[in-house]
């Protein structure tokens, strides 16, 4: 028997023997996939499933686009393979589409994850500093419950502390502020009379670190795997004028909230702020195939063509940028213009907050927050409080849903108990009688707890 013939309980026993997953302490009966078209994913049993968490938070577009295939195919059959020591085609026209989306003057550099593009984003922030003539910055700030990847680099970023332990150490030079996160503010404040502490520390932790010791921060429009925690207007702007103070870069990883997530082409142009490094993955092949990018303003890029010894920026990768997943990108992000669909996930976005209101009074709901077409409710025992719930009542909501034919997500801090945030990233292909089953079942769910 070959293993395409094999039962589910002896693909599951193979998978158990041979495979090794992520977080499989939590999984040891992994739903086996075998199919999946629009927001609909099939399991080796026939079951279908809403996938309101499209994966990863990555296949934007929707599952089982024919164009996107035939994009990658075309070009695997014209020429798989070459280095981007030199040029192709299919990387020309996509750093050309990112820079037109990202409406700036960017230079992009290609990689095959989140984690690497934001490896790259500090390896190239650093050696800049060293070619203008400031070789003494090297820091980095970020922020508490912040999620950058899972490389030795982006895990430093990374502000969940039970993701790093056992691992350390990691790469030094990492620190760490409070995120904008209101409804439980690390500063004790209320919103209307913060002064926004949780920006201006920023130019606190400068001054104290030493400005010529800071590289960069590094920051997520909002926080998405940390619990969606989304920043207050003008936190973004104000950061990026505590930066610009002291001459440190802002680094925005658009992993998740970039290429429409967030109803714009990328989650910064909501806040009106331009960054000097842009990372970008998941949504720029919907998913469909492994790529990620750093876009760098121009005039950093710039640094690094200036004639002398040691002005390469060296990040040799193989696969980076590699032809087909450069190809599916390009068609991926013309789709997306040509159907319209950055512009129908900030719809989108905005009719799921709206129906998302029919759990606002519920006993476990502490918050509901949105940002673009990504949710997050934030599971508390009690209203007043706001004590997170109990890790069982939220598996429960998961549980119960998944009865019910919906995925959908959970995250929030590592620390014990706070792992309390569902979370909801649908695909943009989703329609507005999906949206209302989304939230009916979620709705269902919550009302099989005592
Ligand atoms: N940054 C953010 C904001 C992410 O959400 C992720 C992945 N969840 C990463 C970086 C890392 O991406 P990857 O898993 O492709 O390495």
């Amino acid at each position: 028997q070959t293993i395409p013939e094999l039962n589910k309980e002896e693909l599951l026993e193979k998978d158990r023997e041979h495979m090794w997953h992520h977080m499989s302490v939590y999984n040891p009966n992994p739903m086996i996939a075998t199919e999946a078209k629009g927001s609909w994913v099939t399991d080796i049993d026939g079951n279908r499933y809403l996938d309101a968490m499209s994966g990863l938070w990555c296949v934007n577009i929707g599952y089982g686009r024919e164009e996107l295939a035939d994009a990658a195919a075309e070009q695997l059959k014209k020429m798989a393979y070459f280095p981007l020591s030199n040029s192709h085609v299919p990387a020309i026209e996509l750093a050309d589409k990112i820079s037109e989306w990202l409406g700036g003057e960017y230079r992009v550099f290609f990689s095959n994850s989140g984690s690497e593009a934001n490896e790259v984003a500090f390896k190239l922030a650093r050696q800049y500093h060293h070619q203008n003539g400031e070789p003494g910055r090297y820091k980095f700030i970020s922020r508490h419950r912040a999620y950058h990847g899972n490389t030795m680099g982006a895990l430093a970023a990374t502000g969940q502390a039970v993701r790093k332990q056992k691992y350390e150490p990691l790469a030094p030079g990492f620190l760490h502020v409070h995120p904008p996160y209101c409804y439980r503010c690390p500063f004790g404040k209320t919103e209307d009379s913060c002064g926004m502490a949780c920006a201006t520390l920023y130019d606190d932790v400068i001054t104290w670190e030493g400005a010529g010791t800071v590289a960069a921060v590094i920051m997520e429009p909002a926080i998405t795997g940390g619990g969606v925690i989304v920043p207050p207007a003008g936190y973004m702007q104000k950061v990026r004028e505590i930066c610009d103070k002291h001459g440190v870069l802002m680094i925005v990883d658009e992993v998740i909230c970039g290429v429409g997530r967030s109803g714009k082409n990328f989650g910064h142009q909501n806040f009106g702020v331009q960054p000097d490094i842009i990372t970008m993955a998941k949504g720029i092949t919907s998913g469909y195939l492994p790529l990620s990018a750093t876009a760098v303003r121009k005039e950093l890029a710039d640094k690094f063509n200036e004639p002398g010894f040691n002005q390469h920026f060296r990040h040799v990768n193989t696969f980076g940028g590699n032809p087909a997943s450069c190809a599916l990108a390009v068609k991926n992000m013309e789709l997306l213009e040509k159907e319209g669909l950055v512009q129908r996930a900030e719809e989108l976005g905005k009719e799921l907050r709206q129906k998302l209101s029919i759990l606002e009074d519920h006993k476990y709901v502490g918050d509901i927050r949105s940002f673009g077409f990504l949710a997050g409710l934030e599971m508390v025992e009690d209203r007043g409080t706001k004590e997170p719930a109990a890790v069982e009542k939220v598996t429960q909501v998961i549980v119960e849903c998944k009865k019910r034919g919906l995925i959908i997500g959970r995250n929030g801090d590592t620390v014990p108990g706070f792992n309390n945030v569902l979370t909801l990233s649908p695909p943009f292909s989703t329609t507005s009688e999906e949206l209302d089953f989304i939230v009916n079942t979620l709705k269902e769910a919550f009302d099989t707890l005592q």
